[in-house]
């Protein structure tokens, strides 16, 4: 009997996954947040018409896997608008969408759930008007709407750049770009430049839209603080020492009603957490990652993991781990069928590889040097969700709470409706956990990863 694979998550990972699972036989059930396929990098409008924000050879690798999954949207079970929020050795994975849920238990269940961002907490980045720049792109793909009058785009990595380009090709005024580290911080490994060169031909075309729009991209620089009544009205920056901290007498302020930020990701592994997979800490792949073998196999049999949401890599890796982790979803890790899927998809790990040597010097382009954590002030609000500052973070360590976990129970830091995921590495820096080691363990799983409605519950099914 051919197997059940179900798919969290329609970025370019659960695309191709699903495409490949579906190839080969598999019955497919594709679970995904969105209206519509896509994920982040290939996030489409909502309002009818195609609105082409990016970069012309970007837009046509969107429109070729969109077309490659269009073609087998209809002979799969793909549903929109349903969450994940559960998930169980068995497998097991529960779902909900509205006021309705249901219990699946396939024989495969494959998490390509992605990232989400990741900010530093400054004086004032709390201000309306201090959005994620991630959050500012998808408004502009989504809907077509430019974020703000005046515009600053402050972060580390490639995003930034990407998204201040964006926004300025799309008519919003941006000011000023101000990174971290700069821009050459990845011109030291020619291998990685090579291997990732069409990428990197992309970075520069976004560059030099900046310079001609006049956009000023400012290297080395942090935000001190965003200041504003009730609304961001400007941003003071500062260059820093090469560790993160500003350096006085260097301050600057501009004038901005919007500032956008981004410094790094933080991988959506809640519901491996769950399952109870094997986790490791990697801070330059985006935290607490489910540990997966050469096939995308987490330790727990039945439960994959692949793409971003088993650690930062890009949509180039993604596309190539999707295919992969479809076909050895297909073959219901039978050991015997690997070596032919590692025959016929040569092409695919192949193309993981390279573009994994290339990602791996990127991320030098994300290290948040240890200064970063001296931004905020001891008001500074490092949990937004329970408001939890800086202050009362030192104060649960000092009174003996060491663990992240009881840091949690002691602060409520991390309870709150995003489970964690926007805060908790941030916790840990600035409760002075800051160098975990790999096998260091993420605070207990909660039995909810997502927000769920009482009624869904209620009426829950197994299907
Ligand atoms: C905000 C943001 C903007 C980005 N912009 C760019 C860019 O401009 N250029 C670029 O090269 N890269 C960008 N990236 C990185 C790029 O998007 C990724 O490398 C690539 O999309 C990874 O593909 P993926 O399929 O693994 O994950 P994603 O594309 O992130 O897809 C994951 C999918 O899983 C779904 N999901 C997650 N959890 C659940 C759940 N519990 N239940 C149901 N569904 C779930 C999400 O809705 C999403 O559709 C961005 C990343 C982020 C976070």
């Amino acid at each position: 009997m051919s197997p059940h694979v179900v798919i969290v998550g329609c970025g370019p990972t659960g695309m191709n996954a699903a495409v490949e699972a579906e190839r080969r036989g598999c019955k497919v059930t594709l679970i995904d947040e969105g209206s519509r396929p896509g994920g982040q990098i290939f996030r489409q409008s909502s309002i009818g018409s195609e609105l082409r924000i990016g970069l012309p050879a970007e837009l046509k690798r969107k429109a070729e896997l969109l077309h490659r999954f269009d073609a087998v949207a209809e002979r799969i079970d793909y549903r929109v608008n349903h969450t994940a929020y559960a998930a169980f050795a068995g497998p097991e994975l529960h779902i909900s969408s509205g006021q309705s849920s249901a219990i699946l238990k396939p024989d495969v269940v494959l998490l390509a759930t992605g990232v989400c961002e990741r900010a530093i907490p400054f004086p004032g980045w709390t201000l309306p008007g201090v959005v994620y720049a991630g959050g500012a792109q998808a408004l502009l793909k989504t809907q077509g709407i430019r974020i703000g009058e005046r515009v600053v785009v402050a972060g580390a990595g490639p995003l930034p750049l990407a998204v201040a380009a964006q926004l300025s090709m799309a008519g919003a005024r941006v000011v000023s770009v101000a990174l971290l580290h700069p821009l050459r911080s990845i011109l030291s490994h020619p291998y990685a430049l090579w291997a990732g060169r069409k990428v990197v031909q992309e970075g520069w075309q976004y560059v030099n839209i900046l310079r001609r729009n006049g956009v000023k991209i400012l290297s080395r620089y942090v935000p001190l603080r965003a200041d504003g009544e009730d609304h961001i009205d400007s941003i003071q920056l500062s260059q820093h020492d090469g560790t993160g901290r500003a350096v006085a007498g260097t301050e600057i302020r501009i004038g901005c009603d919007v500032l956008a930020i981004n410094y790094g990701f933080t991988v959506h592994s809640e519901l491996a957490a769950m399952a109870g997979t094997d986790l490791q800490y990697r801070a330059e792949r985006g935290g607490w990652l489910p540990v997966v073998d050469r096939y995308c196999r987490t330790s727990v049999p039945g439960i994959l993991a692949a793409g971003d949401g088993a650690g930062l890599r890009g949509a180039w890796v993604a596309q190539a781990e999707g295919r992969i982790a479809g076909a050895v979803a297909a073959g219901c890790y039978d050991q015997s069928k690997l070596s032919r899927i590692e025959l016929e998809l040569a092409d695919s790990f192949r193309q993981r590889k390279i573009h994994e040597s290339f990602q791996n010097a990127v991320q030098e382009s994300l290290h948040l040097p240890a200064g970063v954590w001296s931004w905020a002030d001891e008001g500074t609000i490092v949990c937004r969700c329970e408001c939890v500052s800086k202050k009362r973070i030192e104060m649960a360590v000092e009174d003996g709470h060491t663990s992240l976990n009881g840091i949690k129970r002691n602060t409520r830091a991390g309870m709150g409706w995003c489970g964690g995921r926007m805060c908790l590495q941030n916790v840990a820096a600035c409760a002075g956990l800051r160098s975990l080691p790999l096998d260091y363990q993420p605070v207990t799983p909660r039995p909810l990863a997502r927000p769920v409605a009482l009624a869904a519950l209620r009426e829950q099914q197994p299907l």
